[in-house]
């Protein structure tokens, strides 16, 4: 079993740590915020993650797993460090490493002899060489381990990956970081740091690419008279393609596609390739935000300025509490900006938060979100949206328009209650 540090406890460094712990590791996780610290210390979750809370317990429980402020804190006794802070969008499209260098430049000192650093943080290819350099230390190995978790299925999916990713030049640093993960019934695919890097951006680029291709298929679609379910069961079902991350909706977001792609394409240019493929990628996605956003207005009535829109749903995707870049937020902003009030309703949302445009209205229930609205939209595929009246919601609203740009309710059910249905593709 081994020592290790994780810098930075967000989804991605508080999964990774707790679930280290859960493998048997000796865990200290470090992050800069004292209060968030704090919290964790006590078993308390700062996020919304299914499970997280159970091997957090248990880390905390046998003492596997610590909480320190401050990074230098956490490198002290360890062998192996994970970087696990955020890369931003930079200015120019390309990832900010600033949080990456500035965690290297505070453990650089006090990392133990012959200490291994990780890059689990989505960074650009030949991030472990300047990682190396600015911890200026020669001892000091940096390998490049991506992380693949999903939020909403982080804790099965650290533990249940379908492969994990060694990245390393050296081969002793590559065989302790593999160690890691005895306990995990996956392959370790072994690589340079500059494939490991290009993985984990070819992975997500080619996500958001499935998203915008079914998202563009699907307003083809609309325009031929076909059923987008239909249209997905029958090219899903040949393994080539397979069918997961072949939904359609209301365009793709979250905290990582968005600048992971834009971060590839910045990649791509400096390598002298010009990646149209992924430039349309993203542009599929800006028009269909613009798609949804019409179709909502279209169903608000003749005149949007002042209608009342009522959304369910705000997080990028069920099961998680994220708001940054929620492909919702981006329609509830086209909304606004044509006029629209809106009343929001989400499971993990209780009131006005970071990220979330002041104007919403937010609502504890789903039916208070529907009074007086116009036309209602389903912007994000929470289960329990699935089962709720439309009667109910109906006899709240001034019209029974709804717009369903996840495909989640019942249409037979609504359109029985009287409401104009549309949803994607169908
Ligand atoms: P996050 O914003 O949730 O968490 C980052 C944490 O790092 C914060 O708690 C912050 O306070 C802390 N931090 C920043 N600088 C620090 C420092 N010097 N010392 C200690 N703590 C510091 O971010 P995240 O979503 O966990 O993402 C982290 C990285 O993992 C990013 O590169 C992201 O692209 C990548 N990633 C994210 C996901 C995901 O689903 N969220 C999945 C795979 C990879």
């Amino acid at each position: 079993m081994s020592r290790v540090a994780v810098v930075g406890t967000g989804y991605v460094g508080l999964t990774t740590g707790a679930c280290l712990a859960h493998l048997g590791h000796d865990v200290v996780c470090a992050d800069v915020d004292a209060d968030k610290v704090e919290r964790l210390s006590r078993g308390e979750i700062p996020i919304v993650e299914p499970g997280l809370d159970r091997v957090v317990e248990e880390g905390i429980r046998t003492g596997r797993l610590r909480f320190v402020v401050g990074a230098a804190n956490a490198v002290k006794d360890c062998e192996i460090a994970f970087l696990c802070v955020p890369t931003p969008q930079g200015e120019d499209g390309s990832a900010d490493l600033g949080y990456v260098e500035a965690a290297a430049r505070e453990i650089g000192p006090h990392l133990p002899y012959e200490a291994v650093v990780v890059n689990k943080s989505t960074v650009p290819v030949g991030s472990a060489k300047v990682v190396k350099r600015v911890l200026a230390r020669q001892d000091v190995q940096v390998v490049s381990n991506p992380e693949f978790l999903r939020e909403g299925s982080a804790v099965q999916d650290f533990l249940k990956p379908d492969r994990v990713v060694v990245g390393s030049e050296d081969q002793a640093a590559a065989f302790k970081v593999s160690s890691l993960y005895l306990g995990v019934a996956a392959p370790v695919i072994v690589t340079d740091t500059a494939s490991a890097e290009t993985i984990k951006y070819a992975a997500n680029a080619f996500l958001a690419t499935k998203l915008s291709y079914i998202n563009a298929i699907a307003s083809i679609c609309e325009g031929v008279g076909a059923d987008i379910n239909h249209v997905v069961a029958g090219i899903g079902s040949d393994k080539r393609i397979g069918s997961d991350f072949l939904r359609p909706g209301p365009g793709w977001g979250g905290s990582c596609f968005p600048k992971d792609t834009k971060a590839l394409l910045a990649i791509a240019h400096d390598a002298g390739y010009s990646f149209d493929l992924l430039a349309g990628v993203i542009a599929v996605n800006q028009e269909q935000f613009a798609r949804v956003t019409a179709k909502i207005l279209g169903a608000a009535g003749p005149d949007p300025q002042g209608a009342t829109v009522a959304v369910w749903g705000l997080t990028f995707k069920a099961l998680t509490d994220d708001l940054r870049d929620s492909p919702s937020i981006g329609i509830i902003e086209r909304l606004l900006a044509a006029g629209c009030r809106v009343r929001a309703y989400d499971p993990t949302v209780s009131g006005p938060k970071p990220g979330l445009p002041p104007q919403i209205e937010v609502c504890t229930d789903p039916y208070a979100a529907c009074e007086g609205a116009d036309v209602l939209t389903v912007l994000t595929e929470w289960d329990e949206f699935r089962w709720l009246e439309a009667e109910r919601a109906g006899a709240l609203m001034v019209r029974r328009q709804v717009v369903d740009a996840r495909n989640l309710l019942d249409r037979r059910q609504w359109i029985q209650a009287g409401f104009t249905h549309q949803g994607i593709g169908r």
